[in-house]
């Protein structure tokens, strides 16, 4: 059985930088707890950031260049913590290798979990074109198949065909 990797904060853990949850509810979420299927992860935590913590964003959105080490993850007051998202990004990795992982469910717009958007660093509310989080960046660069909150019937069809 296909396991899923899930950001924390949609399973409604309060790990959000303001210590909030971002809680999904859906069927298809349910059906997936009860058989077991899911991974809980938040990379921020994981690569070592507290709760809360400051907002930060990526560089036009792209993490895939922060892992490519052409652009840094910034708070709004200027402080760097690429390193913490690189870190919580390669606990993921390690994580969906551990268990044979092949699919993610992360939430969007995030610069950590984000898989179809981002925010462009602007701290703005704009969003960057080809905006990517840095742990989703990662896990698809590996071939994990990343999908978003707004994606739970095309993961739910990947899951069958698989
Ligand atoms: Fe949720 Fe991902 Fe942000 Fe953690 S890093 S709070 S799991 S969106």
């Amino acid at each position: 059985m296909n396991l899923i990797l899930v950001s924390r904060c949609l399973l409604g853990e309060p790990v959000r930088y303001d210590a909030s949850p971002k809680t999904l509810e859906h069927p298809l979420l349910n059906r997936w707890r009860d058989e077991q299927r899911l991974v809980p992860i938040c990379p921020e935590l994981a690569g070592g950031l507290p709760c809360p913590r400051p907002a930060a964003e990526v560089a036009q959105g792209r993490g895939d260049r922060v892992i490519d080490g052409q652009a840094s993850v910034l708070c709004r007051d200027g402080s760097d913590v690429t390193d913490a998202f690189i870190a919580g990004a390669e606990i993921a990795l390690a994580q969906c290798r551990r268990q044979q992982i092949r699919f993610a469910l992360l939430k969007a717009r995030s610069p950590s979990c984000g898989s179809q958007d981002g925010y462009d660093g602007s701290f703005s509310g704009t969003l960057a074109e080809q905006g990517v989080g840095v742990t989703a960046a990662l896990l698809s660069r590996h071939g994990i198949k990343v999908f978003d909150e707004s994606q739970l019937e095309q993961l739910a069809a990947e899951l069958d065909r698989d």
